[in-house]
């Protein structure tokens, strides 16, 4: 069975492909999308509907699409939905990273958390299934694995950050993931109606 995620990051379409292994998982194809959706609300929740709609619109197809931020404890929450454009609009992981070790430096509480909202569209109606996963803001960076603040995500109970484990491994523990179970779960409930 199809269905099309609204992510155009390899990595992303990578772990939730690996959650799924009974459904054709169809990233957004270039052509028919060939800008990045349009991501202007101000809660992940907001963002994920608005970016799953646009791919329904075009396609009519069951599509969900997905939306995560960071929320650092002693910043207040933030960076939050504004995470991937922290440091700037050139939406640099990189320069992300600096500028949240910078803004961290001297402060205790490094607590953090992951938060993932995926949005659905299943049969023209529209679902939501939200994903956290708590940890901290490691004090030095570290691993190569996986994309965007995972070398200085630490999740609770792991000396190791995302960017030190398997995609696999990842995946278990992940606010994605996590959303993406819950997702699994519904669909697989539709199908045995
Ligand atoms: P979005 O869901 O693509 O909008 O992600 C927002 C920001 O959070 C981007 O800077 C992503 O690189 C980052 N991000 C999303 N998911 C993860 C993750 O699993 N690990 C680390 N960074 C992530």
């Amino acid at each position: 069975m199809k269905i099309i995620f609204a992510s155009q990051n390899p990595n992303k379409i990578a772990e939730v492909r690996a959650k799924l292994p009974a459904y054709t998982l169809e990233g957004l194809d270039p052509i028919v999308f060939p800008d990045e959706l349009v991501e202007t609300g101000n809660t992940l929740e907001a963002n994920a509907l608005q970016k799953v709609r646009q791919v329904y619109e075009k396609t009519g197809e069951n599509c969900f699409a997905d939306d995560t931020g960071l929320e650092v404890e002693a910043l207040d929450g933030t960076p939050g939905v504004y995470s991937a454009r922290y440091a700037g609009e050139q939406k640099n992981s990189e320069d992300n990273m600096a500028l949240l070790m910078q803004n961290l430096e001297g402060k205790e509480n490094r607590r953090a958390r992951f938060r993932t909202v995926v949005a659905l569209i299943w049969a023209g109606t529209e679902y939501t299934f939200e994903g956290v996963c708590d940890g901290a803001i490691a004090t030095v960076r570290s691993g190569a694995k996986g994309f965007g603040y995972d070398p200085i995500f630490k999740p609770e109970g792991e000396e190791r950050t995302f960017a030190d484990m398997s995609m696999d491994a990842k995946a278990t523990m992940s606010h994605r993931g996590r959303a993406v179970e819950k997702l699994i779960t519904f669909i697989e409930s539709k199908n045995d109606q």
